[in-house]
């Protein structure tokens, strides 16, 4: 046993899991990876009002999504259970007994109460933090039991983190005030503390505590919102580390193999959606054409487009063709459209800004275009060249009339690669619909 890592994530089931938790989280999974620990899930749900079962399994959820996966927990076999506090009372009751019996505790009513000494040094060399020390004399008693029999958060933490074997607690800074406390009741059981490493609070861009107001806050939502695993995963273990000088984009396992507890930093991280965006969009550009399909098509579907009347390869093509466009698998589906229906080209562009001296000069170049003998992005965009320079018309005269008929936009891919992928009648059909034939 002697030397192995073995870390816990403890939330309390009474919300989804939150940035600051999947952050937490993510450090302790880090910790247990990189050492080839064990990474535990502890449910603290003493608090009977606020907790529920669904919570527990959002959160769970929550974590499956970013690839935390635990080694033990209320749902996984392991020699250190219950990992529900709520299924481990007779174990906080027995230790609370010893201290009753040992005289340094007391009952109050149902309550059992610490008695703190006075004169006690309370040291500890936080990984992150550096040292902290307080004296005793400053702490009131301290509740391990309530009046419900329920015990106190900073009396089950330690009973938990020390017969679940925990070797490093590493949890929000906003414990860092709660460690003392912790620490005494270590004392009081003659138990060794475990290593403790606290991490930086996530503030927002406006350097206040990220809320509400900065955004999605649970984990969900930005999956809801289109953001890949993965680059939430690199995002968040971005926020009080770092992989190296210009290692910015990593994957789970690059990231465990690098992390170092020590190297977190205790400066505030700032919760920056544009670098959540980049890297979203770098993890985007890294997915094979069909994970990334499946990433976009859901989107495509909510925004109502007839996803079924094609083949999954014309699908996945159609995201190849359209490159790393788009920060989110949403942007990107909206970015695609015209791959998918003429509908939603119809809708936003009606042709309107073609005059008619340039009309002619189109469909004159429309009707040699459609002759060419083969029908690939290259030799299009080859043949429209050596015609634009032979008819002296400027290939942005032809070339953006093309691509507003096939995509409605002004700015798209190549649009020779879009006519290639949408094929030589589909092109023909939407230049017709615009009357440009
Ligand atoms: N249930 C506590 C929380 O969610 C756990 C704190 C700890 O890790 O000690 O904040």
């Amino acid at each position: 046993m002697a030397g192995t890592v073995r870390v816990r994530f403890a939330p309390s089931p009474t919300g989804a899991l939150h940035i600051g938790g999947g952050h937490t989280a993510l450090f302790n999974w880090l910790w247990a990876r990189h050492n080839g620990g064990r990474f535990i899930l502890r449910i603290e749900d003493t608090d009977r009002e606020r907790s529920t079962k669904e919570y527990e399994e959002t959160i769970m959820a929550g974590m499956e999504w970013l690839g935390l996966d635990w080694d033990e927990g209320p749902d996984r076999a392991g020699d250190f259970g219950p990992y529900r506090q709520s299924e481990r009372l007779e174990i906080y009751h027995h230790w609370a007994n010893r201290l009753l019996s040992e005289g340094s505790a007391y009952r109050e009513g149902e309550a059992v109460i610490y008695r703190v000494p006075q004169g006690v040094s309370l040291a500890f060399d936080d990984v992150v933090y550096g040292h902290i020390e307080m004296m005793s004399d400053t702490l009131k008693d301290i509740v391990l039991i309530k009046s419900d029999g329920m015990p106190t958060y900073n009396y089950a933490v330690v009973v938990d983190d020390h017969t679940m074997a925990i070797s490093h607690v590493i949890r929000g800074e906003d414990h860092i005030s709660n460690t003392p406390k912790q620490l005494l009741l270590y004392r009081a059981l003659q138990w060794e503390y475990p290593v403790f490493g606290h991490l930086p609070m996530i503030l927002g861009k406006d350097k206040k505590k990220l809320s509400k107001r900065h955004g999605a806050t649970s984990v969900y939502e930005y999956r809801d919102m289109g953001y890949m695993p993965d680059a939430m995963f690199n995002f968040l273990a971005l926020l009080g580390w770092s992989a190296g000088e210009g290692n910015e984009v990593f994957s789970r396992e690059e990231a465990a193999a690098l992390f170092e507890l020590s190297r977190v930093t205790k400066r505030s991280a700032i919760f920056d959606m544009e670098k959540l965006n980049h890297i979203n969009q770098e993890h985007l550009k890294m997915l094979d054409p069909s994970t990334r399909l499946d990433l976009v098509e859901p989107f495509w579907r909510e925004m109502g487009l007839p996803v079924d009347e094609h083949s999954r390869e014309y699908l996945a093509q159609s995201l190849v063709v359209l490159g790393g466009r788009g920060q989110t698998a949403r942007e990107a589906a909206g970015y695609s459209d015209y791959f998918v229906t003429f509908d939603a080209v119809k809708k936003r562009y009606d042709g309107s800004d073609i005059d008619e001296a340039q009309r002619a000069t189109v469909r004159r170049y429309v009707r040699d275009l459609l002759a060419c003998p083969e029908w690939k992005a290259d030799l299009l965009e080859e043949f429209t060249r050596t015609w634009s320079t032979e008819q002296a018309v400027k290939m942005k005269e032809i070339a953006m009339p093309l691509r507003m008929a096939l995509t409605g936009m002004k700015v798209s891919p190549g649009i020779f690669e879009v006519a290639e992928q949408i094929g030589r009648e589909e092109t023909k059909r939407r230049l017709a619909h615009y009357n440009l034939l």
